[in-house]
């Protein structure tokens, strides 16, 4: 047992945050209205489920107005409590900031298991909470919008929306009260996987620089890295799909909350995925070795480690025997102030939480926009675009045929040029475009500033100074 104490997950990221103000020059009294936690609402409520009523317990924290609405997921876990809630509500102010989507932060939470419930019980306990929570407007298109989170995803989303839509019955926008939504529903193509997506995309851009892999000891790109990943859910999954289908990664590992597998030439993430949604846990999934302690596979060896189930998995405890030299923190809070120290001090590199697991937030909020503009993205200039690349395909064929066969043009290349961008392909631009930029803008801070050692500080100095200056801009 290590004698230094563990701090709380809110405690970490105000430790986080400290250090990062320290290298900045922020007029006295601004820092504190920035690290403060807003408003917390706690709400017990009773919903008559088997014949007794059961008495549930939810929060819904804003950590920062400095923009509104303020924006953040909803989680439904036994382990939700006010401490946790009010960290993730800080986390999305600065998440927000560092990708410039015009929200404040703000979180939700319900203790609750969801296995333990059928379809229609979590139905009428998801209605009844945000019954609760639209009644005091924390859920609201322009005050407050929630998301998906750890246990919920778009089935919840849709509950919400409807409850609020209800509610609120000639509100023109009343959609655009939550986001993550079907698309059925108001939702947008793209939002499901956007958070692995964003992981995607965040790693992508890590490797674009060998500055940036050579301070992790690694070369090269994607193609060929070992990565264990912890949590085969929305986020874990996606990330872990993306990466194997797309870019040649090896998923070497998976964790789960029944141990995890271990398969050295790579495990098939759909199959195991599917395992898992058929059994309920992954134990005797046949093509890998599976070991009961999950936990311990934190610390095998392997090129990139992708935490992406919950919070303080890697903590002084057992980060000093963590292996990996990349750690990309796709759960919120993976790794606490206390392992980010030791982790610092080894010199490996985290790309972190507030930038890493982005994506989800930059979706919603094209989501937010769609649906207030009440017009699916791409709808307007789709087929404009098309025929405008028809002109050009229709001048080059002309030309190519004067010049002779060998220049004729290719299908693919036809196909490709002269399809219009739908929904789906605009959000992905949005989101590589939003993904790059946010990470250049820790990069520079990273590499210019010789105070700066790692990511985290350099996400922490952008968020802070852009949250900092919109109070300013404010008069505050
Ligand atoms: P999820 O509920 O879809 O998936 C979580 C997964 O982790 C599940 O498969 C679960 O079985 C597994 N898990 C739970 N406890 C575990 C344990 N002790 N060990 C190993 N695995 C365990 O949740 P999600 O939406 O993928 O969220 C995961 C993390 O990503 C959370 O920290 C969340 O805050 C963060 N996040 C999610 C989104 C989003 O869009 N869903 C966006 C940003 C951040």
């Amino acid at each position: 047992m290590s004698a230094i104490k563990e701090p709380s997950f809110r405690e970490s990221v105000d430790l986080m945050f400290n250090r990062a103000v320290a290298l900045m020059d922020l007029p006295p009294g601004l820092e504190e209205k920035i690290r403060v936690c807003n408003a917390t609402y706690t709400v017990r409520f009773g919903v008559r489920l088997r014949g007794e009523i059961k008495t549930f317990t939810g929060y819904r924290s804003v950590h920062s107005e400095h923009m509104e609405p303020v924006k953040g997921g909803i989680r439904f876990a036994t382990s939700v409590n006010q401490d946790e809630v009010e960290a993730l509500a800080a986390l999305m102010t600065y998440k927000c900031a560092l990708v410039e989507a015009p929200f404040g932060g703000s979180k939700g939470g319900l203790c609750i298991d969801p296995r333990e419930y059928d379809e229609h019980e979590l139905e009428r306990v998801t209605r009844r909470f945000a019954y609760e929570l639209a009644k005091r407007d924390l859920i609201h298109p322009s005050q407050n919008v929630p998301a998906p989170d750890m246990g919920t995803g778009e089935r919840e989303m849709a509950w919400i929306a409807d409850q609020y839509a209800r509610m609120n019955t000639t509100d023109i926008n009343a959609r655009a009260c939550v986001t993550g939504k079907p698309l059925n529903a108001g939702g947008i193509s793209g939002r499901v996987e956007a958070t692995g997506r964003g992981v995607q995309y965040a790693l992508r851009e890590f490797f674009r620089d060998p500055r940036d892999s050579e301070k992790a000891g690694l070369s090269g790109g994607l193609d060929g890295k070992r990565v264990i990943v912890q949590g085969l859910g929305n986020v874990g999954y996606h990330a872990a799909k993306f990466l194997s289908d797309e870019d040649g990664a090896i998923i070497v590992g998976i964790i789960e909350r029944d141990g995890a597998l271990v398969n050295p030439s790579g495990l098939d993430v759909d199959a195991v995925q599917q395992w898992l949604a058929k059994h309920g846990g992954i134990a005797d999934y046949p093509d890998a070795t599976h070991h009961a302690e999950g936990g311990a596979i934190l610390e095998e060896e392997c090129d990139i480690l992708i935490p992406a189930a919950l919070e303080g998995v890697i903590n002084i405890s057992n980060a000093a025997r963590v292996k990996a030299p990349l750690i990309i923190e796709a759960a919120n809070g993976p790794v606490t102030a206390g392992a980010d120290e030791i982790l610092r001090k080894k010199g490996t590199v985290i790309i972190p939480d507030m930038y890493a697991n982005a994506g989800g937030v930059t979706v919603s909020y094209f989501e937010w926009v769609k649906n207030l503009s009440h017009i699916r993205f791409g709808r307007m200039q789709r087929r404009q675009e098309e025929a405008r690349h028809q002109l050009v395909v229709d001048e080059l064929e002309k030309i190519s045929e004067a010049m002779g066969p060998q220049y004729s043009l290719t299908d693919r290349f036809k196909q490709k040029y002269l399809r219009g961008a739908d929904e789906l392909e605009l959000v992905r631009s949005g989101l590589d475009d939003t993904m790059r930029i946010a990470y250049q803008s820790m990069r520079d801070v990273w590499h210019d500033r010789a105070d700066v050692e790692d990511l985290r500080t350099a996400a922490y100095l952008v968020s802070i100074d852009k949250v900092a200056a919109s109070y300013r801009a404010k008069g505050l």
